[in-house]
C-alpha cells in the first residue's frame, strides 16, 4: 500500500507523515531529505545551483541511506550522517534551488520509487502524489496559511536554538512557497484525486486519525469489492 503526504513547507506533513507510517507499520520515506543532501552536497562540492546538468549527475551518484524507525530517523549520505546539517534554512533554500531543474528531479525518481518495492510506504513531500507515485492508494495535501506555517517553523528553529526573527522566517517559507509552486517541473500542488487537509486549525492527532481514517476507509471499500 503507498500513501502520499503532500504539502508547502510547514503545512505539519513530516509530523504526521512519520506518526502515520509508524501507525500502520509503513516505512517512511521522507523525500524532502532528498532533495536537502542534494542541496547540501552541491553546497559542500561546490556545484552551482543553476548547473541542472552538472547537479543530475551529482544526484545520480549519491547514496542514500534512512535509518531508525519513522519518528527518530537517521540521514545517511555516502556514509556521512547528515540529519541534523539539513534541517537548516540554507539547505532548505538550496534544496528548493536544486529541485526546479527537471533533470535532477530524473535523476532522483527512480531512487524513490524504489522504497515502494520494500512494503507498506507512506511517502510525503510535494509531489509524492502527482509524479513519484501516481497510482498511490490514499493521498493526501495539506495546507495551512502562510502565517500558521512561519510560526511553526519559528518555533522549531527557537527550540533548537537557532538565531531568526519571525518575519525572516515568514519570508523564507512565502519565498520557498512561490519557487516550489511556480517552477514547470511538478509544482507544488494537489493531485487531482488528492484529498486536502487544511491543518490551520487542527492539532497533529486529529490530522493523523484523518489520515488513518481515509487508509481504514480505503481497505473497507477495497476488501469489500474483492
Ligand atoms: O519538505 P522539505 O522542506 O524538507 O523540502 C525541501 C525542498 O525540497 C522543498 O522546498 C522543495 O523545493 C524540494 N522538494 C521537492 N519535491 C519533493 C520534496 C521536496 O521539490 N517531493
Amino acid at each position: 500500500m503507498i500513501i502520499t503526504i503532500d504539502g508547502p513547507a510547514g503545512s505539519g506533513k513530516s509530523t504526521v507523515a512519520k506518526l502515520v507510517a509508524k501507525r500502520l507499520g509503513c516505512i517512511y520515506l521522507d523525500t524532502g531529505a532528498i532533495y536537502r543532501s542534494l542541496g547540501y552536497l552541491a553546497q559542500k562540492m561546490g556545484v552551482d545551483t543553476e548547473n541542472g546538468q552538472k547537479l543530475a549527475k551529482l544526484a545520480s551518484t549519491i547514496k542514500l541511506n534512512f535509518s531508525g524507525d519513522p519518528t527518530n530517523q537517521r540521514v545517511i549520505l555516502n556514509g556521512e550522517d547528515i540529519t541534523e546539517r539539513i534541517r537548516t534554512e540554507e539547505i532548505g533554500m538550496a534544496a528548493s534551488k536544486v529541485s526546479r531543474h527537471p533533470e535532477v528531479r530524473a535523476a532522483l525518481l527512480q531512487l524513490q520509487r524504489n522504497f515502494a518495492e520494500k512494503g507498506c510506504l507512506v511517502a510525503e513531500g510535494r509531489d509524492t502524489g502527482t509524479v513519484v507515485f501516481p497510482n498511490a492508494h490514499v493521498k493526501v495535501f495539506l495546507t495551512a496559511s502562510a502565517e500558521v506555517r512561519a510560526q511553526r517553523r519559528y518555533n522549531e528553529l527557537l527550540q533548537k536554538g537557532v538565531k531568526i526573527s519571525f518575519e525572516e522566517v515568514l519570508e523564507s517559507v512565502q519565498k520557498r512557497d512561490s519557487q516550489d509552486a511556480s517552477r514547470k517541473v511538478a509544482p507544488l500542488k494537489p493531485a487531482d484525486d488528492a484529498v486536502i487537509i487544511d491543518t490551520s486549525n487542527l492539532t497533529i492527532d486529529q490530522v493523523v486519525e484523518r489520515i488513518l481514517e481515509l487508509v481504514e476507509r480505503w481497505k473497507e471499500k477495497h476488501t469489500s469489492c474483492s
